[in-house]
């Protein structure tokens, strides 16, 4: 019997019970989530989740232990050597050729796709002109600052007009100003029809994204729209709500906001804590209480759910579920 089941209709990729083990490892523990045509769809989770792994699966890079998964309409499971063609992956350590000029590296990694001369000489005039490539043709690849790399990079990845790309961490140790000129850049070939899967740590950039997902350790606790997971009743409980607390002692505000009554959960971001708080416990009354414990407040104010938060809140909801299971 077949074990090819039917491919869901439109969606760009469907992933169905995805899991991963090395040995008795399991790095992807039945993960599913299915990424439209067009999104951008940011992949989020610490160092060590399973982001890469996902990726490797979905490219036809690496067997799947159990699941299914279809993109662009083929099963990977069958038909990796095709998915391949049609999809573009920029990976993690993806290396362009230091001592090739940008157009050397442009030509380079055309003919690895195989692209006929006609096709290439096309495709390379489009890229310089989407990405924005064309002062910069005659320079060393070495030579250019981290964004132009990943602009390069990103435009080797799309040479053969993938539909879909896999961009694994693209901005990773590059500049704020050359991460964002990145980001408009995807929008642009979003609005082009191409769909992007995007792995970050940078919150500032899921916030950006059209559906983002959280994977922890293996396991997906996240996946929506951003609006939608800042709804979720284990974000943004009945009868509570958030506040930032700004102070310069944040260390000794969190112990001890912490040990309050009414407040559900509190944690440190830069110079303030954000505090899930039940709905009796005032503003007031809580700037009050910080107060009397000699701890200076500049300023308590509600706040909306920020993804970080959501993360968070969701991670510490993961984490008390195992802990239950555990005993
Ligand atoms: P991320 O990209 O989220 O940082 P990875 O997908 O690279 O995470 O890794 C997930 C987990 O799987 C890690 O614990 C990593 O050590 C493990 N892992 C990844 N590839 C292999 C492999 N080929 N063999 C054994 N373990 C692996
Ligand atoms: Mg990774």
């Amino acid at each position: 019997m077949s074990t090819a089941s039917q491919n869901p209709p439109e969606a760009s990729i469907s992933a169905e019970h995805l899991v991963r083990r090395f040995g008795q490892f399991t790095a992807v523990n039945d993960v599913s989530f299915r990424v439209e045509k067009g999104e951008i769809f940011g992949f989020l989770g610490p160092n060590g989740s399973g982001k890469t792994t996902v990726i490797k699966m979905l490219t036809g890079l690496l067997p799947l232990s159990e699941g299914s998964a279809w993109v662009e309409g083929l099963d990977v499971r069958t038909n990796s050597e095709d998915v391949r063609l049609r999809i573009g992956y920029m990976s993690q350590n993806f290396s362009l050729y230091p001592d090739l000029t940008v157009m050397e590296n442009l030509q380079f990694y055309g003919r690895v796709y195989g692209l006929d001369p006609a096709r290439l000489k096309r495709r390379i005039e489009e890229t310089i002109q989407l990405n924005g490539l064309g002062p910069y043709t005659d320079r060393l690849s070495a030579r250019l600052s981290g964004g132009w790399k990943q602009r390069l990079a990103l435009g080797c990845a799309m040479l053969h007009e993938p539909k879909l790309l896999f961009l694994d961490e693209p901005t990773a140790g590059i500049d704020p100003v050359a991460r964002r000129q990145l980001w408009d850049l995807l929008f642009e070939l979003s609005a082009h029809g191409i769909t992007f899967f995007v792995t970050t740590h940078y919150m500032d950039e899921a916030e950006r994204c059209s559906h983002v997902a959280y994977i922890y350790y293996g396991k997906l606790i996240a996946d929506g729209t951003p609006n939608s997971l800042r709804e979720l009743p284990d974000v943004q409980p009945d009868g509570t709500y958030r506040v930032e607390i700004t102070t310069p002692e944040v260390t000794r505000a969190l112990r001890f906001t912490r040990t309050l009554p009414g407040i559900r959960s509190a944690t440190i971001f830069g110079q303030s804590i954000h505090a899930l708080i039940d709905q009796h416990l005032e503003l007031d009354d809580l700037r009050a209480q910080l107060s009397k414990n000699g701890i200076a407040v500049a300023e308590i104010r509600p706040l909306a759910p920020s993804l970080e938060d959501v993360f968070v809140e969701l991670t510490y909801k993961h984490q008390a579920l195992l802990e239950a299971a555990r005993v």
